[in-house]
């Protein structure tokens, strides 16, 4: 699939306003989400199939369900990934993967074949509280995190997904970051029995990420499994992202 695309365009809109006008059947704008998300959804089917044909032809696919979504009134970034187009791209291509790979096991790459044997299960899903702490993060931090964190992906891309400033996305990364680990305490908060524990927690919140080490909140992390958990979590957060968010379980090659 290839598609001109003129680089003296104006402005680009953010995800969301773009397929709002694909919707409205400005199929003009389907193009720009094409250009912005292609290498992305490309790189993904290349890690799901076995050769370069049928990467591209998952990718042709995942693709061609967009804007005929977008057109029936579908709420295609609305559905489960809301707010965040790439999650939902991901999502359709692997969706027809393991339809793919149902149909005929070579045609998936090994890595993609082993991770639907084993249930097709990702990560994130897997992993608890961190889960329930990103579901419950605004849709427009989620998106930001994913392209910024997950994805790491330079801040000109961000920007055009999603629509923030260029030069505020790096505040806006660490700020969605602080919302994501206020949540995830929160989560504990609501079932820490010992009576220390409370306490323990918003000293950790309150110093991170000048988090002092062997001071007061550790110690009692030292002797409370819980709160340990906790401490894991909110202090590998940024690190563990990548890995916990939904993927599967091998990330696939880059192209
Ligand atoms: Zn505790």
């Amino acid at each position: 699939m290839y598609l001109p695309f003129s680089t003296s365009a104006a402005i680009l809109g953010s995800d969301t306003g773009l397929i709002r006008e694909v919707g409205e059947g400005h199929l003009d704008s389907f193009r720009h989400l094409y250009r912005r998300h292609y290498p992305a959804v490309r790189a993904y089917a290349v890690g799901c199939m076995q050769t370069s044909y049928d990467a591209y032809e998952l990718t042709c696919h995942t693709f061609s369900e967009l804007p005929q979504r977008a057109l029936t009134g579908e709420p295609f970034v609305e559905r489960r990934y809301p707010g965040c187009l790439r999650l939902q791209l991901l999502e359709s291509a692997r969706i027809a993967a393991v339809a793919r790979c149902a149909d005929d096991d070579e045609r998936a790459s090994p890595q993609f074949h082993r991770w639907v044997v084993q249930g097709s299960r990702w990560s994130m899903e897997e992993s608890g509280r961190p889960a329930v702490a990103w579901d419950a993060l605004p849709r427009d931090k989620r998106c930001l995190l994913w392209h910024a964190v997950a994805e790491q992906e330079e801040p000109a891309l961000v920007s055009q997904v999603t629509g923030a400033p260029a030069g505020s996305i790096e505040r806006a990364r660490e700020a969605a970051l602080g919302t994501l680990r206020q949540i995830r305490a929160n989560l504990s908060l609501e079932r820490l029995r010992r009576p220390d524990c409370r306490g323990a927690v918003e000293q950790l919140m309150a110093r991170y990420p000048a988090a002092p080490a062997r001071q007061e909140p550790f110690e009692h992390a030292g002797v409370c499994t819980e709160c340990a958990e906790l401490f894991s979590d909110v202090i590998h957060l940024e690190t563990r992202l990548a890995a916990q968010l939904p993927r599967p379980a091998r990330a696939p090659s880059r192209c």
